[in-house]
């Protein structure tokens, strides 16, 4: 799908981005609209973030009905397989209403990992993650945090078949497309997973708490850094929020260089 300019900029959404961006010091010319980049008319210095102390939960509910062969065979799959192995799964429901699957996309050794909740439309359309307007927002999101679609980025979903109706995806489903996730996951080794939204960040910490009291703590994945932050479907529905995306992809900026 294009980005829609008009839209976005309807929203401030591209414009507070790019303001964000600057002031962070990012001072590569990637807003292709200029008239995007003109500060919005009220924004608010961004409140610091509290760096709570490295906090771990326990970890995700093993699926119930696990088939310990299938569990076996994923996680030894290899990139070559992975996306064909993902296209045959019938191994819940969510296989009898898409189109096609979508398995992830970016660069398979990436640094980050962001983590959506499961495909849309235009997803189950494409085969691709995030192309719609939620797809659109997570670009200015990645740009904000400096970094490039495709380029030291992965994006995957914890389900990997649309639900219909773009529902959440049930705990079971969730579950049974795990060993996905945590397959790509094992592959890619990223130094940082940002988890957008409550199905992702229950998927791989496990932590039912808010959003609200998740931000600005570091949870964990395997010893991999999480930071939860809003899912940008969210963000497009509730404006007042963006504010608090972008002071998470900061807080995990700094989580990130701590890594290193
Ligand atoms: N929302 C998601 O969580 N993932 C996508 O791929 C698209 C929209
Ligand atoms: Fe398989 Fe995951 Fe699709 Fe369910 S959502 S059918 S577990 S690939």
């Amino acid at each position: 799908m294009r980005l829609d300019d008009d839209y976005l900029r309807e929203l401030e959404l591209a414009a507070i981005f790019a303001l964000q961006r600057a002031r962070d010091g990012v001072t590569a010319a990637v807003v292709a609209t200029p008239h995007l980049a003109k500060p919005a008319p009220v924004i608010a210095v961004p409140r610091p973030v509290v760096v709570a102390p490295l906090r771990v939960v326990k970890p995700a509910a093993a699926p119930l009905t696990i088939d310990p062969a299938r569990a076996t065979h994923i996680a030894a799959l290899t990139w070559e397989f992975f996306a064909s192995d993902v296209a045959q799964c019938k191994a819940c429901e969510l296989c009898g209403t898409r189109k096609q699957s979508v398995p992830g996309a970016g660069a398979l050794d990436a640094t980050w990992l962001f983590v959506g909740e499961g495909p849309g439309a235009e997803e189950d359309e494409s085969g691709e993650p995030f192309v719609g307007l939620a797809g659109a927002l997570l670009e200015q999101m990645l740009l904000a945090t400096g970094l490039k679609r495709g380029r030291e980025v992965y994006i995957a979903n914890v389900v990997k078949c649309r639900p219909p109706g773009n529902r959440t995806p049930s705990q079971n489903e969730a579950a049974a497309c795990a060993p996905f996730l945590d397959r790509q996951i094992a592959l890619i080794q990223p130094k940082i997973i940002v988890a957008l939204g409550k199905t992702a960040v229950m998927r791989l910490t496990g932590s039912d708490d808010s959003m609200a009291s998740l931000r600005g703590k570091t949870l964990t994945y395997q010893g991999i850094p999480v930071i939860a932050t809003y899912h940008p479907s969210y963000l497009l529905r509730n404006l007042t929020e963006k504010m608090k995306a972008w002071e998470d992809l900061m807080f995990a900026k700094r989580v990130l260089a701590e890594t290193l």
